[in-house]
Parts: structure tokens; C-alpha cells; sequence
């Protein structure tokens, strides 16, 4: 469902990405982790071009993002994404912030929009809080609304990037029960996370990015068991 395959990308002379291959399945939960600045966040924005690349090619779902033309919208129609910091808009109530991208791009109905929104706040798990503000919820309830609002659009794929760095600890767990349940309905998931313990038990696969490459990548019990690079050795030496 995602295809990316020799992706080089530059912010002017300096290579953020270099000769990036990779093949994601429908369904299929990958963990990307790696030293801070490795491109870990530029790789997850290209798949919804938030980010545009110079070389190389990247298809989601069937929509070739380097082709050029105008395929943004019908790719950010289809892929969801989840923050460190939340980026919920802070003058709209939690419904709002829910509904207002089916309205706008789905053009679907208030009511309509509106039960959808309240289906997937029950989902998460805070249904009582839709007509509070954002700056009314703990940082956890933040993050489950992101969450929330990105499913409001139905999307086939999500990507999370370190969606709980910028939580206390305490709230991890709550936003990590969250993405668990979505990876157990199925969804495609593509998460930076530094938290292994997701990685171990949720991962079909866990990437290993270091200066803008892939340098390993595996299924968790591989990768962590019999790290093969030194540089992954000494990442893991230093997280776990
Ligand atoms: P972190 O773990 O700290 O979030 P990361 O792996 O997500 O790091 P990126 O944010 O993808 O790393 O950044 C990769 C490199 O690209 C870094 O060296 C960063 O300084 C650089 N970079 C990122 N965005 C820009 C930009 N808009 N302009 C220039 N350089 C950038
Ligand atoms: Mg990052």
C-alpha cells in the first residue's frame, strides 16, 4: 500500500534521506526508530508529501506522489497523521476539531460529520469531553483526540510520529492502549516511537534509521534479539 524506492531528498545541500526503499503491506504495522535528526520525521512527511523529495519515486495506495500533478488532497484523503505536539486547533471545541475535515473535503452533513466524530471519541475513550476546548484536556486526552479526528476521515493508512514523546509518563500508556486497538482492527500503521515495548509486541516489522538510511530492518524478535549493526547495537545499548 505504500511504495517508496530510491527516495533521495535534499534541505539544499545537505542529504536528509538517502536511497530510501520501502515496501509497506496493507495491514501491516511498522516501527521506525533511530538516532535523533537520522530523517526519521521526513520520511513519515513524505508519505503524505508534507514533504516533497527530489529523487526517487513514492506511491500510496496507488497514488504516485513524485509523478507531479495534483494528487495531494486525494493522498491526504487516505493517510492519517498523528504529531508529538497534538496540533489540534485551539479555538474549535473537540467536535470541531473533529468534523471540520470531513465537512470541508468529504462534504459531508454537520449531523453526519458529527456522529462520526462522536463514534471515534467513544472509540478513544473520552466521548464526555466533545464540547470542551483543547487547552481544557490533559495532554493524553490530546493526543487520543488526534487520533480521533484522523480516523474521522476513514483513512486506509496511519502514521504516527512519537505520538508520546511529549507526554507524562503516565499518559503514555493510555495514548499507546489507543494505537494498539487500531492495530488490532487492522489498520496500516507506520509509527516513530522509541517505545520498544509497542515495538516488541505490536511491530510486524521494526526499521532502523541512522543518516538518512535504513540501515536494518526486521521483525522484532530479530531485531532486537540479534541486532546485526553496530550502529543499532549501540542505539539499543542506549534506549533499553
Ligand atoms: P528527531 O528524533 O529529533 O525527531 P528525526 O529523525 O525525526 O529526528 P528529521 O526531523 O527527519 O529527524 O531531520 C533530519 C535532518 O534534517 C536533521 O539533521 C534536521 O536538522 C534536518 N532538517 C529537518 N527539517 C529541515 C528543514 N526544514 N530544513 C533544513 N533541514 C532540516
Ligand atoms: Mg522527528
Amino acid at each position: 500500500i505504500i511504495r517508496l524506492e530510491g527516495v533521495n531528498k535534499f534541505y539544499g545541500q545537505f542529504q536528509v534521506l538517502t536511497g530510501i526503499d520501502l515496501s509497506v503491506r496493507a495491514g501491516e504495522r511498522i516501527v521506525v526508530c533511530g538516532p535523533s535528526g537520522s530523517g526519521k520525521s521526513t520520511l513519515i512527511r513524505c508519505i503524505n508529501r508534507l514533504e516533497v523529495v527530489q529523487q526517487g519515486k513514492i506511491v500510496v495506495d496507488g497514488i504516485d506522489l513524485t509523478a507531479g500533478g495534483k494528487n495531494v488532497d486525494a493522498v491526504r484523503a487516505e493517510v492519517g497523521m498523528v504529531f508529538q505536539q497534538f496540533n489540534l486547533f485551539p479555538h474549535l471545541t473537540i467536535l470541531q476539531n473533529c468534523t471540520l475535515a470531513p465537512m470541508r473535503s468529504r462534504g459531508m452533513s454537520k449531523e453526519q460529520a458529527e456522529d462520526i466524530a462522536m463514534k471515534y471519541l467513544k472509540r478513544v475513550r473520552i466521548p464526555e469531553q466533545a464540547n470542551k476546548f483543547p487547552s481544557q484536556l490533559s495532554g493524553g486526552q490530546q493526543q487520543r483526540v488526534a487520533i480521533a479526528r484522523a480516523l474521522c476521515m476513514s483513512p486506509k493508512i496511519m502514521l504516527f510520529d512519537e505520538p508520546t514523546s511529549a507526554l507524562d509518563p503516565e499518559m503514555v500508556k493510555e495514548v499507546l492502549d489507543t494505537m494498539i486497538s487500531l492495530a488490532e482492527d487492522g489498520m496500516t500503521m507506520l509509527c516513530v516511537t522509541h517505545e520498544m515495548g509497542f515495538a516488541r509486541s505490536v511491530a510486524d516489522r521494526v526499521i532502523f534509521m541512522a543518516d538518512g538510511r535504513i540501515v536494518e530492518q526486521g521483525p522484532p524478535q530479530e531485531f532486537f534479539g540479534a541486532p546485526k549493526h553496530e550502529k543499532l547495537r549501540q542505539f539499543l545499548g542506549q534506549i533499553l
